[in-house]
This record gives structure tokens, sequence and C-alpha cells, in this order.
């Protein structure tokens, strides 16, 4: 019988414990979320975590701009949150559009308020693996899923499938510090399903629905999906506007063969939430 990675549980008991964490502080804790237009896949993710803030006791403030907004505002805006004491934590939601330049951008916030862990400062922590730095909530999460589940990680051979500075790298840089014997995959790699089958762990984030089947996997192996993936199409009638969200992993072939699976939704996906706010918290005692 396979074993579902549920994130919902984790999640919740995180919860818990961040909303009695906030409760003991005198100020009511800010996190400042950057976003430029519309983006609704980026709208979705906002409002998740003013959801999960809201839970907790955290203002989750939007500060939101016009496409048409310059880099110099945004990093006007980003230098007045620095100095402000009542703000936290300050993220740029990803992606920007492609006439601002994220990474230059991001690099102006204070990195001792950069949970989103993207900063110079903080992915040079993590490469030293400085444990005082802000490590990225999608590779946090992955790693507090694998532990919750007592899931072994020094040794092991583990496949990163998606090498991007947000997701893939950081999971990828979290794993070798754990020592795990780390592989990175990506759009060039030949015969991917030969670096699959070997794994004791894949991690699959490359935004590519149904990429791993059954041809990509062997049994005993823990998969954790990473993929969000929005598809639409006759077959979803039955979901709310004929749509529904799947990973990168085709999960009902997949969990007939592998020892451990999380799902989309409720895998991964909560985890990152809840692992933001607890670098909001960690930033909250280092200041
Ligand atoms: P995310 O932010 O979720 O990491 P990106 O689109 O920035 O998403 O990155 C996707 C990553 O997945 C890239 O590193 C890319 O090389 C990898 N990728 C995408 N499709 C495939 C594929 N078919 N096989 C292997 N790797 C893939």
């Amino acid at each position: 019988m396979v074993k579902i990675l549920d994130g919902k549980i984790i999640r919740d008991k995180i919860q818990r414990e961040l909303a009695e964490a906030v409760s003991k502080l005198s100020t009511k804790p800010k996190l400042v979320i950057i976003q430029v237009g519309n983006n609704p896949d980026s709208s979705a993710y906002v409002n998740q975590k003013k959801i999960f803030g809201e839970k907790i006791g955290v203002a989750v403030e939007l500060c939101k701009f016009d496409d048409s907004i310059s880099e110099e505002a945004i990093a006007e805006k980003i230098e007045e949150l620095n100095s402000d004491k009542g703000t936290n934590g300050i993220i740029v939601q990803l992606p920007l559009p492609t006439h601002l330049g994220a990474s230059k951008l991001i690099s102006n916030i204070d990195p001792n308020k950069d949970v989103d862990g993207l900063t110079p400062t903080n992915v040079k922590k993590l490469l030293e693996k400085d444990s005082r730095g802000f490590v990225p909530a999608t590779a946090k999460g992955v790693l507090a899923l694998l532990d919750y589940y007592e899931i072994p990680l020094a040794g092991k051979r583990i496949i990163v499938i998606g090498r991007s500075v947000l997701v893939g790298k950081p999971i990828a840089l979290s794993l070798l510090a754990r020592d795990a014997t780390v592989t990175v995959c990506h759009r060039q790699t030949k015969n991917l399903s030969e670096e699959t089958k070997r794994a004791d762990i894949i991690i699959v984030a490359a935004g590519c629905p149904g990429l791993i089947s059954t041809e990509y996997v062997s049994s005993g192996q823990t998969i954790i999906d990473v993929g969000i993936n929005l598809i639409s199409g006759k077959k979803f009638n039955e979901e709310i506007g004929g749509k529904k969200f799947v990973g990168d992993v085709d999960f009902e072939t997949a969990k007939d063969i592998v020892e451990a699976i999380s799902t989309v939704p409720g895998g991964v996906g909560p985890m990152t939430v809840a692992s933001l706010f607890e670098n909001l918290l960690k930033a909250i005692k280092m200041l």
C-alpha cells in the first residue's frame, strides 16, 4: 500500500504553532507582498498567503503596482519598507513582467526581511549551509514534508527535476546540505527515465503535467511532486469549471509502483505557504 505524503496535516500543525507564537508578541507582525500586474496565478498565491496570515494573526499587506511601473519606483518602495520598523518581511511575487529585472530588484531587499530567501546574502548562506539564512519556502516545505514522514536523506540518491532559482536549485542545495547525493535534471537531460528509475527519491518541479509516468519510476521510491498545473477539458467537467490542478507526476499510475508519494493539490503546496510564515517568524526573532 502506497504511503500518501499529506502536506495539509503538517500545514495545520505549523499553523497552530505559529498562531501560538504570534499571540505572544506585543505587536502584530506584518508581511508585505509586492505584486506587479494581474497574473491570475500570482493573485491566487497572494490570496493563499493572505488567508494563512489571517489565520495566525499576521497582517499581510499587498502592495500592487501597474504593469507599467518602473524598476526605480519598486526599488524606492523596497527601500521604504526596509526602513519601516512595522514591516517584518518583504516578498516580490514572481514572475515579474519581463521589463523588470527580478533578481536586481530583489537584491534591494534587506536580507533580514528577505523571507523568500532570494537575496544574494541568503543564497550564499544556503550555499554555505549557514542555518541563519532564509531558505526559499518551497525547498523548506519539501524538506519539512520528507522529515515529517521520517524519510532518510543522508547518502540517498535523489533526483531533482527542474533547476529554477526559486524552486529547483534551492531544493537541490537544501538536500546537499543534508548529505544526499543529488542529481539535478532539466530540459536538456538525456534519458531522464534512466536517471529517475535508479533514484531513492524523485523530486519533480518542472511544470510539466504527466512528465513522470510508469516508465520513470520503480518500486521502493519516494516521489515529491512540486508541480502545480491547471488543466482543463471535457474530462474534468465534474470539477468546478471543468478545470483541475495536477502535478508533474501521473499520480494514478505511479502510486501503484512507488512506496510513498505526495499529492497535488494537498502535498507540497500547503507546505510552501506554511514555510513562508515560518520564515517570517524567524525574521522577527532576528530583529
Ligand atoms: P519552477 O518555478 O516551478 O521551477 P520554471 O518554469 O522556472 O518552474 O522551471 C522549470 C524547470 O523544469 C526548468 O529548469 C526546466 O529545465 C525543467 N523542465 C521543464 N520541462 C522539463 C522536461 N520535460 N524534462 C526535464 N526537465 C524539464
